[in-house]
């Protein structure tokens, strides 16, 4: 008997306690939760940023209790200003009158609520652009990141695994709050979809993540030519190489009547095979039957062709003129004019300048020929990828496999800076 009850105490204890924690830790996460989000405006009528958001459903919860409000107020994070747009955007709009007249709401909270959904309301249509260009899934399940690898003008480009399949990628990530790094990046993805070529850093997908667009391509484990530039020499059969295929990449760019506009050393990558491929399409510009030229000055000063800088009409041989400029980076590790500021790069260019190399004899002809036929300043004299690729400079190129070593060597210069 005594064996029974003690057995039946034991068992009570261990039911009860289990019952008691497992409450407790409820409460207790009850509680840290809602003292994360409730916050009360002290002391000010209204803090800058907030929004409403009711606790059931969607729709506002506004009481007036006595003289208390009974609302929830977030301080608006940058990160949340997307879901308060939702928010606000599933809100039915109330006129001031009408919402004092039903919740009892005291006008000034009402002038504010309209105020902040009128706001949301002409806020720029990008997220709805991009819902329609990326993926759906959950881009965190399907990613594992390992790396970042760079942080850009506008976002961060990280390195990931796909998880299904092992495969390395890169991924652009750009908050849509930094309205024209989000308009850049949707430009990127559009142009990336539907060009995929051997020299151009592949598109792999698209999503939309709360407020941040991931662009996945495909991962360039050589860095870009701008480092190997900088670490080290390159042969003119390596400049060669380069240039081949950069202009393979340009000319499949420019007979599918899109222009780079940005093309330089930092946005040529490589791979460790030593394969090369022209990246960073976000300014890149979709000519049609209707628009066959551009005017609107856009690049990099010291890589600009002199039609950019006169704000004539240029078409896809701007592209040339800047990859001459990159010719001259990789035989003098710098672009030309590069201790100048770029206003004067502007006037220098713009007013006939032609960039030369500085000890032009330490480099065959061949060489020499292909840069002049790439710095040509009137466009229509200038030379096309197409042609460029028939250039003795060009077909005496070595295989690309070739630029391993340097590759190499740049990402252990860089390594041991680092350590
Ligand atoms: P901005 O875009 O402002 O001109 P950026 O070109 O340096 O600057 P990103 O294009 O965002 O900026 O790239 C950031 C870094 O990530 C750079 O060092 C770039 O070389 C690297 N990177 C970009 N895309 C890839 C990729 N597909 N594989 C490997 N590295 C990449």
């Amino acid at each position: 008997m005594e064996g029974v009850c003690a057995a039946a105490f034991t068992a009570f204890t261990v039911a009860y306690s289990g019952y008691f924690f497992t409450h407790l830790a409820r409460h207790i996460s009850r509680a840290w939760r809602e003292s994360a989000l409730w916050k009360r405006p002290k002391g000010r009528k209204m803090p800058s940023k907030v929004y409403l958001l009711q606790l059931q459903g969607l729709s506002m919860q506004h009481q007036a209790e006595g003289q208390r409000q009974h609302l929830l107020w977030l301080p608006l994070h940058p990160r949340k200003r997307l879901k308060r747009r939702k928010v606000l955007m599933n809100l039915p709009l109330l006129s001031a009158q009408a919402q004092s007249k039903h919740h009892q709401a005291p006008p000034p909270l009402s002038w504010h609520l309209q105020e902040l959904q009128q706001k949301a309301l002409k806020e720029p249509p990008v997220p709805k652009l991009a819902k329609m260009l990326v993926s759906e899934g959950d881009p965190e399940a399907e990613y594992t990141e390992l790396e970042t690898i760079g942080k850009g003008g506008f976002g961060t480009v990280c390195m990931a695994v796909e998880t299904a399949t092992g495969e390395e990628v890169a991924i652009k990530k750009i908050s849509l709050l930094q309205e024209s790094g989000s308009e850049l990046c949707l430009n990127e993805i559009q142009v990336m979809r539907g060009n995929k070529h051997a020299n151009l850093v592949n598109y792999v997908d698209s999503y939309l993540l709360d407020e941040e667009l991931w662009l996945v391509m495909e991962y360039m484990d050589g860095g870009s030519l701008h480092d190997v530039i900088r670490e080290t020499r390159l042969a003119e059969g390596e400049i060669a190489a380069v240039s081949r295929e950069c202009l393979q990449g340009l000319d499949f760019l420019h007979s599918k009547q899109v222009i780079h506009r940005d093309v330089k050393s930092h946005n040529i990558l490589l791979r460790l095979d030593g394969s090369v491929k022209l990246a960073d399409f976000g300014l890149a510009a979709q000519l049609t039957a209707e628009q066959s030229k551009r005017r609107s000055a856009v690049g990099t000063t010291y890589w600009m062709a002199p039609e950019i800088f006169t704000r004539k009409l240029y078409g896809p041989k701007v592209d040339i003129w800047s990859f001459g400029i990159v010719g001259i980076e990789m035989v003098e590790g710098a672009p030309p004019y590069r201790m100048k500021t770029s206003r004067t790069v502007q006037e220098l260019i713009s007013s006939g300048g032609r960039p030369k190399l500085q000890k032009p004899r330490q480099q065959s002809a061949w060489l020499r020929d292909f840069l002049h036929c790439c710095l040509e300043r009137d466009e229509d004299r200038r030379w096309s990828a197409q042609e460029l690729l028939q250039h003795p400079f060009v077909t005496s190129a070595k295989p690309t496999s070739e630029l391993t070593p340097l590759i190499m060597a740049t990402q252990q210069f860089m390594a041991s800076r680092r350590y």
